[in-house]
């Protein structure tokens, strides 16, 4: 028998049929070799744990849809560094994956090679979820960017001329089956099981098909507003493929063709949207080199005094669970609650309202949406975080607070967006739906003044004074500084 007449192809964030360099390179070994392609996906406890019902939900979807594409992914539940070597020695199978680059990623995948090694064996990383991996684009003294803008200008020259490879159909691979297959039907996978999770209300459709008619349909109807309108929660002008991205239903090199067409009939949104895609990856660049800022401020001596305790605790709670009293907070963190997905202008103004308004470390607030969001990304996330916090990357400086109310009028000015997550004030007016605790004073000229305070419905008063609490962070901040 040759050695490894077979191919392990490990899905982890790659979860597509399309365009997947690191599957062709495994079919292509088995066909060269005369054996087949065990495709396999491993049920990881350390990575279940922190990821939260919904990605959890998202993990089982996007593994089911593979399957029920005509790849028969075994399903294994356990620690990678046992199974994957074992499954590898069983199989007399060469093991192919698309690198991974987070912290966690990157650790167990060495722990994986060198379990290999002491077989004669190693991973073949073919691709990386990027355009341009992690560690690649560098300024002219071989160190790493700090700064998004020049990172920007390199990484287009790497991007760019990249186009994507064909894949072949599920149904031409020559597969390892390890269960019986059954014809048509519901081909649930036992396996699966220990990914059974309660999502929130309302989540997409995971698969390659829904994925594609997200991006047909942001290709077609928004692509050219995206600038003017992306920060407009009220209106539906983002693509919503961060999902998509961060299980890798899709990867960002199938987006360029289409991207490059809308540039080059001058659509000035197709630029912008192109630039979002490199933060994505600059992120993962910065979390490549500085693998602590996932915990830590990126930027050091910023560790401003937070609070604790009950009160801290409390306040925490109703920032978690939309009863801030601060409409356009309250907006965001119920379509976080009901969707797992949060637009991006409110994220950050959730943001800055839980670090600076709050007091409470922003590792605090990035738990609870990598525990939530269906696109939870370690590099995107914790690095969205640090620079509205002020700590990290081309960060705001920290004395730039955001203010809970004006961001609302300014970005949500009709109230469209608040009325949609806060029915208790669906029926203001979006004169004063910003500051509905100003309800009862207006309500002679606005309402019946016997139903004043219904117009509020139940909605919470503020639990700060934000004018209070920003003087309050700029104290907590001069002190760091002071230093
Ligand atoms: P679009 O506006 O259509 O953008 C297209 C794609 O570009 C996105 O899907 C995403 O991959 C990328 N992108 C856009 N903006 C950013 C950005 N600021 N940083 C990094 N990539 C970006 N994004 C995540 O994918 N996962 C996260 O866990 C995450 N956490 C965040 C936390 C905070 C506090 C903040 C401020 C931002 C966070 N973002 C995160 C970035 C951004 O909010 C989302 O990528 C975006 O809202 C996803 O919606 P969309 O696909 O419609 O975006």
């Amino acid at each position: 028998m040759p050695q490894f007449s077979n191919a392990v192809i490990w899905f982890r964030r790659d979860l597509r049929a399309t365009h997947h360099p690191a599957l062709n390179a495994a079919v292509q070994h088995a066909a060269a070799a005369g054996g087949a392609v065990l495709p396999i996906f491993v049920i990881d406890q350390r990575l279940v744990d922190p990821s939260g019902v919904n990605r959890i939900a998202v993990l089982r979807a996007a593994v089911e849809a593979l399957q029920r594409s005509g790849i028969p992914v075994h399903v294994v539940n356990g620690d990678p560094v046992e199974l994957v070597p074992q499954l590898a020695r069983q199989h007399n199978a060469k093991v192919f994956a698309t690198e991974d680059f987070g912290p966690y990623g990157s650790s167990r995948d060495r722990a994986v090679d060198t379990a290999l090694e002491q077989q004669g064996q190693k991973i073949h990383f073919v691709d990386t979820p990027y355009l341009v991996p992690p560690g690649t684009v560098l300024k002219g003294d071989g160190t790493p960017f700090k700064v998004f803008t020049p990172f920007k200008r390199v990484w287009l020259n790497h991007a760019l001329p990249q186009r994507p490879v064909d894949t072949p159909s599920p149904h031409q691979v020559d597969w390892v089956q390890t269960r019986p297959k059954k014809k048509g039907g519901n081909m649930s996978d036992p396996g699966l099981a220990a990914l059974a999770a309660v999502a929130a209300p309302s989540i997409p459709e995971i698969t390659e098909t829904a994925a594609w008619k997200t991006i047909d349909s942001f290709f077609e109807h928004r692509i050219d507003h995206y600038t003017e309108q992306r920060n407009l929660p009220g209106l539906d002008a983002t693509s919503r493929i961060s999902v998509y991205l961060k299980y890798g239903l899709v990867h960002p090199r199938q987006l360029l063709a289409r991207i490059d067409e809308a540039i080059n009939r001058g659509s000035d949104g197709a630029v912008t949207f192109l630039s979002e895609l490199c933060w994505r990856e600059f992120y993962a660049d910065v979390l490549f080199h500085h693998p602590r800022s996932a915990r830590q401020n990126y930027v050091a001596n910023l560790d401003i005094e937070v609070d604790s305790g009950p009160n801290a605790d409390q306040r925490f709670a109703a920032w978690c669970e939309g009863r801030t009293g601060f409409p356009f907070i309250d907006a965001g963190m119920r379509q976080l609650r009901h969707e797992g997905w949060m637009h991006n202008r409110v994220r950050m103004a959730v943001a800055s309202f839980l670090v600076k308004d709050l007091h409470l470390p922003w590792q605090r607030g990035a738990r609870w949406f990598m525990q939530n969001l269906i696109d939870g990304d370690i590099a995107s996330n914790q690095h969205g975080w640090q620079w509205t916090a002020g700590t990290g990357t081309d960060a705001a400086p920290y004395f730039r607070i955001f203010n809970p109310i004006t961001q609302g009028k300014k970005f949500d000015r009709d109230g469209d967006y608040i009325r949609r997550w806060i029915p208790e004030l669906a029926s203001l007016p979006a004169s004063i739906i910003h500051e509905p605790w100003l309800v009862p004073k207006q309500a002679e000229q606005l309402f019946d003044p016997l139903h004043a305070d219904s117009a509020r419905d139940g909605y919470p008063t503020p639990i700060v004074n934000h004018a209070a609490e920003r003087d309050e962070s700029m104290r907590r901040f001069r002190e760091v500084r002071g230093r």
